[in-house]
């Protein structure tokens, strides 16, 4: 493509080029805006059909120039094959939530920095959070389409539609196009059975979904009981309390994922997707007995996964390092890992995975390379690193907020911070604002407190949420060089 073609700056984003039979493509960033450029040949130029912009006559064909618009985005999925999702199967890999939309083009640098071996989600959003955040999962996924293209990352991609709880979930996000489903049933785990005593596990036994399990108490019985199972290395033994309580724990979430299942494969129709079951977000931790029991069932019930995120031991809270016995993790990893390796093989996928940087060399030991990564907030906390470096009064301003926020806010995640620990926004200087990302407490603050952040109005509309994105446009450089390091981190530890 002649650079400098009807005035625009065609290297602006060298990345993006592209070249297809008939037509040339690429992204330009002028003022902060995205414009996506495309000069079609004559052979061509029914790509231009379903594109929206202007056209000129070039003597090399036609050239469109239009907006970063969701019909865009859709288009360009549409004929470039690598910014379709598709499914992943058992490659490692790396889901990377991007709550504000602006981070694909830093996760891709560090996808890239690590040299391949990551098979990388950017499209990554749990319903929960498209809530939050107040964005539609066609709006994820042409934020991640954007930067997808924007840094010519053409070695595929999956997506991943998180936390999932009813049809309706899946059927939005299918519609969008994401390729991965994780089916979350954490409603319909019981963790009161991990205390329950051997009476009260007989009666809420007996009173499972038999019928949607497709199972009755004795056949139940019958399969499981008296019986031990080998692992590698595990010995799994079902006595009746095992048995009877990995089913009363389990046997509902079991159901449901079924349920879920067997929607999505009928909603998808020949269109290739892949699941994943999780239960991390459940009170108790999963013991290796009732996962093999969970993956027994879901195989019987003829569903098929390729990643399984259980609870594991100790505490995976948000945005923080893993606080707990690593040596006991270590142990529970092993026995994990060595039933997705038997059971499936599937992945093993850590949730809250963000910044677990003591866990990462456990996980790709005990894992082999079957597992997933996932993370979310931590992106939303790079563009907070980033504001203070630009905008130290904005970022104090944020602080306080999240400050005031926080007891609120912190009701649905797991975390433990306390503000009285957390630094005083007036007691930081300029240069040390930064730091405060870096603090235990403030850290988690600011993670849990991103949704108030972006809806938080004042009197002339959005509090927050324009200024940040303002500042995050004007610099995307330094926000994707702070993705970069701090996800470099995250994965490094995963190839080789
Ligand atoms: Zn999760």
């Amino acid at each position: 493509m002649p650079v400098g073609i009807a005035g625009l700056d065609l290297d602006s984003l060298p990345r993006s080029r592209a070249s297809t039979p008939g037509a040339e493509w690429a992204l330009t960033r002028q003022a902060g805006v995205l414009r996506l450029v495309v000069l079609a040949r004559a052979e061509g130029r029914h790509l231009l059909d379903g594109l929206e912009g202007e056209t000129t006559s070039e003597t090399g064909g036609t050239l469109l120039v239009g907006p970063a618009s969701p019909r865009n985005a859709a288009a360009l999925r549409r004929h470039l094959d690598w910014l379709r999702p598709r499914p992943l199967g058992t490659r490692t890999s790396a889901g990377m939530g991007d709550r504000l939309g602006l981070a694909t083009p830093g996760h891709v640098r560090a996808v890239r920095a690590v040299g391949g071996g990551i098979a990388p989600v950017f499209a990554q959003q749990s319903i929960r959070e498209m809530a939050r955040t107040g964005r539609t999962p066609i709006e994820v996924m042409d934020d991640a389409t954007w930067g997808i293209f924007e840094e010519g990352w053409k070695e595929g991609v999956g997506a991943d539609a998180d936390h999932l709880k009813s049809p309706v979930d899946v059927d939005g996000c299918l519609a969008a196009g994401f390729s991965l489903f994780t089916i979350d049933p954490g409603e319909q785990v019981d963790s009161s059975a991990d205390t329950a005593d051997t009476s009260s596990l007989r009666a809420k036994t007996a009173a499972l979904p038999w019928a949607d399990l497709e199972d009755t108490e004795t056949a139940l019985r019958k399969r499981f009981l008296g019986r031990t199972f080998t692992v590698e290395h595990l010995r799994i033994r079902f006595d009746e309390a095992t048995l009877l309580r990995a089913a009363a724990k389990y046997g509902r979430a079991v159901a449901h994922v079924a349920k879920m299942g067997r929607h999505l494969c009928r909603s998808a129709g020949g269109r290739a997707v892949e699941l994943e079951v999780s239960v991390d977000e459940t009170e108790t931790a999963t013991a290796p007995a009732e996962h093999y029991w969970v993956a027994s069932e879901l195989v019987r019930l003829g569903v098929s996964w390729v990643s399984l995120a259980p609870r594991f031991v100790g505490r995976f809270e948000k945005g923080v390092d893993y606080i707990g016995d690593l040596a006991a993790l270590e142990t529970d990893m092993a026995a994990h890992a060595a039933i997705a390796r038997e059971m499936g093989p599937y992945k093993l996928s850590l949730h809250s995975g963000s910044d677990k940087f003591s866990v990462y060399p456990i996980a790709a030991r005990q894992a082999r390379g079957l597992v997933h990564l996932k993370t979310a907030g931590t992106s939303y906390l790079e563009a907070l690193r980033t504001v203070a470096g630009v905008d130290p009064a904005l970022f104090r301003e944020i602080y306080a907020f999240a400050r005031e926020r926080y007891e609120t806010d912190r009701a649905s995640y797991h975390v433990s911070a306390g503000v009285d620990r957390a630094p005083l926004p007036a007691a930081v200087g300029d240069a040390a604002l930064a730091g405060v990302l870096d603090q235990f407490d403030a850290r988690e603050i600011l993670h849990v407190t991103f949704g108030s952040v972006l809806k938080e109005t004042g009197p002339d509309g959005p509090r927050f949420k324009g200024e940040l994105y303002r500042l995050l446009r004007a610099h995307p450089e330094a926000y994707a060089r702070n993705l970069e390091a701090h996800f470099e981190r995250h994965l490094r530890p995963f190839v080789g």
